[in-house]
C-alpha cells in the first residue's frame, strides 16, 4: 500500500511518517516537499538514513513514474517535490505516485499569519486541496483521503456548547479558520458529487517535539530553555493567559489520523482531541514546574489576537466510538518532551 503525506516536513507530517514507518511495514510512505522546505523536522529520520530524496524538477509523468518505480525505498520516507498550489505539479505527483491513502496535512497553519496574510492563507489552503481532488479525479484513482480540519472551525463557542460536538455550529473567527471550514466543505462536496472517499478530522490543538516556535506551547518551552541557558532574562513573555485549549500530544494525534482512514466513514467529520482543556496559565505552570531555574511571567498586549477563541474543548465520543482511538501520552510528558526538544536546540 502507498500512503502520501502532504506537509511531511511539518510537525504532524513528520510524526505521521515516523508512526507509519515504525508501525506499518507494509506501507510505502511518500511525502511532498517544496524547494524551500526546511528539513529540521525530519532530522531524526535523516539521522537514521530513513529519508529518500526521490525527485526534483521532473516535468513528465513518465519521467517521474520511472524514478518512482526504480528508486522508491519501502523502508524510508520517499520525498517528491511539489508545491500544492501548482495544479500541474499536483497532477504529476498524483499520477506518478498513485497513492492508496492520502493524508492531506499541508497548510498555512498559523492563525496569526492568517491575520497578516489572509489572501495567501485562503489561497494556499483551499487551492491546494482543490488541486489534489481534481488530480485524483483526472487520474482516476480511488484513494482514502484524510483532511486535517481544525477545532478553530468552531470559532465562537458559547459556554453551554462545551465540550464541543461535531454538530455544533461553525462560527470561524480567523481567515485560517475560514480556510479550514472551506477545506471541510470541499471534502463533503467532492464526496457527494464524485464519491471521493474523504474523511475529515477536526483536530484540536496538538503539540510536542517539533512544534513551531510561534505556537504558544512551543514559544513558552523555548523561552524556558533559553532562560535556563542564560540567553534570556528570567522573564517569560505571554499574551492572554485565560484562554483554554484542549491539547493532545501530536504523536497521539497522528495515530488518530491513521485510524481515521482505517475505521472512519467517508463523508464524515470527527473531532480529535484529549477531552481536557487547560488554560494557558495551567500549561505554563506545568512548564515552570519542569524548569531548572526560577522564572517570572510578563503579560504582553502585542501577543493578543484580534478575536480569540476563548475555549476549545472536544467531545470525541464519535471518533472514539468509531475507531477505538484514545490519547495515551500524559500532558506533562508532552510538555517535558517539548522542553527537552528546545533544550537540545538553544
Ligand atoms: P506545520 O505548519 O508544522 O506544517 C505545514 C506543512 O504544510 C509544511 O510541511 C509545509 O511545507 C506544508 N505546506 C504548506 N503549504 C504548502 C504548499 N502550498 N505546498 C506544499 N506544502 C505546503 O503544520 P502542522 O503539522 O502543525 O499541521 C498539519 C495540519 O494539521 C495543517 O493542515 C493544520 O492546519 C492542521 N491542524 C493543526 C493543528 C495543530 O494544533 N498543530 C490543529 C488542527 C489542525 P514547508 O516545509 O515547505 O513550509
Amino acid at each position: 500500500m502507498r500512503a502520501l503525506i502532504t506537509g511531511i516536513t511539518g510537525m504532524a507530517g513528520s510524526h505521521l511518517a515516523e508512526y507509519i514507518l515504525n508501525n506499518h511495514p507494509d506501507v510505502t510512505v511518500f511525502g511532498t516537499v517544496r524547494w524551500r522546505s526546511k528539513m529540521d523536522n525530519l532530522e531524526d529520520l535523516l539521522r537514521d538514513r530513513r529519508v529518500n530524496q526521490l525527485a526534483q524538477g521532473i516535468s513528465s509523468v513518465a519521467g517521474l513514474q520511472r524514478v518512482i518505480d526504480d528508486q522508491t525505498d519501502a523502508k524510508k520516507a520517499n520525498l517528491v517535490e511539489a508545491s500544492l498550489t501548482d495544479a500541474t505539479a499536483v497532477r504529476l505527483l498524483i499520477a506518478a505516485v498513485r497513492p492508496d491513502r492520502i493524508f492531506h496535512l499541508a497548510a498555512q497553519s498559523f492563525v496569526p499569519t492568517s491575520w497578516t496574510a489572509p489572501a495567501e492563507t485562503l489561497t494556499n489552503n483551499i487551492v491546494s486541496q482543490v488541486n489534489i481532488f481534481e488530480a485524483i479525479r483526472e487520474v482516476g484513482i480511488d484513494p482514502m483521503i484524510h483532511i486535517a480540519g481544525s477545532s478553530e472551525e468552531y470559532g465562537l463557542v458559547f459556554p453551554n456548547e462545551v465540550p464541543i460536538k461535531e454538530t455544533n455550529p461553525l462560527r470561524p473567527l480567523s481567515p485560517y479558520a475560514v480556510s479550514k471550514v472551506t477545506q471541510e466543505m470541499l471534502a463533503w462536496q467532492y464526496n457527494r458529487s464524485y464519491g471521493l472517499k474523504t474523511v475529515v478530522t477536526r483536530g484540536f490543538n496538538h503539540t510536542g517535539p517539533r512544534r513551531g516556535h510561534v505556537f504558544v506551547t512551543s514559544s513558552c518551552a523555548k523561552q524556558v530553555a533559553e532562560i535556563e541557558a542564560g540567553l534570556q532574562e528570567p522573564t517569560l513573555c505571554i499574551g492572554d493567559m485565560e484562554v483554554r485549549r484542549d491539547w493532545t500530544d501530536v504523536r497521539d494525534t497522528v495515530r488518530g489520523y491513521w485510524m481515521s482512514l482505517e475505521k472512519g466513514v467517508p463523508g464524515e467529520v470527527y473531532n480529535v482531541g484529549s477531552g481536557h482543556a487547560y488554560t494557558i496559565r495551567e500549561m505554563l505552570d506545568v512548564l515552570l514546574s519542569l524548569s531548572r531555574v526560577p522564572i517570572q511571567i510578563k503579560k504582553e498586549e502585542c501577543r493578543m489576537r484580534p478575536s480569540d477563541v476563548r475555549i476549545l474543548l472536544a467531545d470525541c465520543t464519535k471518533f472514539q466510538t468509531q475507531t477505538g482511538w484514545q490519547p495515551e501520552i500524559p500532558f506533562r510528558t508532552t510538555m517535558r518532551d517539548l522542553l527537552d526538544y528546545w533544550r537540545r536546540r538553544v
